[in-house]
């Protein structure tokens, strides 16, 4: 039997895909076994106030941490959970410990928050909605302690459903941030549609601060959208004391980035709380 070139080239396609098919389930089925172990730990950024030096509330980033410690970053299996669906039970698994540690923190009572990424489809039902209020059995948190971000980066293909739901987190005093502002699909129409609170100001307009780039206007002009509608604004990503006295001088103060901590388990936060008092750097004023 005799393939020629394009039959032998179809073949390939075919194992190929027949591999790369393989490889999502062996993905998928290890996702699940860590859910089985709860291997999904929230790490722990700050957000600081460049004004105060106070913290102002955390990102919580997803770290899968496996039985022998090793820890493997969220680009490695965020994908494969996103298309599988997985993250919705990650992202469970994440708010649960979430909740505990800011009762431990002290936090009830206070503004300060724990900022959660969702996707589009924790959107388009009342799961995780349902799931958040369950969690919720006492007064040693607070709903206001919880935020969550969406990414700019993806589509929200339902945005009437997902302004039903958002409109019940609102309700609860849960506030939306839009993540990765600037770098995606749906520019500021999600901001004024779902009702976003706060901005944040993705790492790569940061970067450019103090360099002769054009997007340095990017900058200018999202400062001066969430000015014109009165959104909250945080800086993500931001790694130097230039950068920090740049967003000042523009009005942002909320300030996250490797320049004040990087993310980090809990034990490791209650030990940097302690010593962050004086981290301030900048004096303004
Ligand atoms: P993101 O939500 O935009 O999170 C910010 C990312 O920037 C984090 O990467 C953080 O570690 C990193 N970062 C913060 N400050 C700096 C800095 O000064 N310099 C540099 N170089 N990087 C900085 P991470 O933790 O690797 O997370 C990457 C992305 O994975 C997140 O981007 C988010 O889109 C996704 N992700 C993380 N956790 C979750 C989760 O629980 N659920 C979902 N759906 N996505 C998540
Ligand atoms: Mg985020
Ligand atoms: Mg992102
Ligand atoms: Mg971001």
């Amino acid at each position: 039997v005799s393939l020629g070139i394009g039959g032998v080239f179809g073949l390939l396609l075919v194992i190929a895909m027949q591999w790369l098919l393989s490889q999502n389930q062996t993905m998928e089925a290890l996702i699940k076994q860590g859910l089985q172990s709860h291997e999904f730990k929230p790490f722990y950024q700050p957000i600081l106030h460049s004004k105060s030096g106070k913290i102002v509330g955390c990102e919580v980033l997803v770290r899968w941490v496996k039985e022998d410690g090793t820890v493997i970053p969220p680009y490695q299996f965020i994908p494969y959970a996103e298309d599988s669906g997985l993250i919705i039970p990650i992202t469970e698994q994440l708010l649960y410990r979430v909740v505990r540690d800011i009762k431990k923190l002290g936090w009830a009572g206070t503004d300060k928050f724990m900022s959660v990424n969702i996707v589009p489809e924790h959107l388009y039902s009342d799961d995780l909605y349902a799931y958040i209020k369950n969690l919720k059995t006492d007064d040693s948190w607070d709903f206001k302690n919880l935020s969550l971000e969406i990414t700019e980066r993806r589509k929200i293909e339902d945005l009437q459903q997902a302004k039903v739901t958002l409109s019940k987190f609102y309700e609860l005093g849960i506030e939306l941030k839009l993540d990765d502002a600037g770098t995606g699909y749906g520019g500021f129409s999600y901001v004024q549609e779902l009702g976003i609170s706060t901005i944040k100001i993705d790492k790569m307009f940061i970067d450019v601060i103090g360099t002769d780039d054009m997007k340095n206007s990017v900058l200018s002009s999202i400062i001066a959208f969430a000015e014109a509608s009165s959104k909250k604004t945080i800086a993500e990503g931001v790694e130097t004391n230039e950068q920090v006295e740049f967003l000042a001088k523009h009005g942002v103060y909320k300030i996250q980035g490797y320049v004040y901590a990087k993310p980090m388990p809990f034990n490791e936060l209650v030990e940097w709380k302690k010593v962050a008092k004086n981290l301030l750097t900048m004096k303004h004023d």
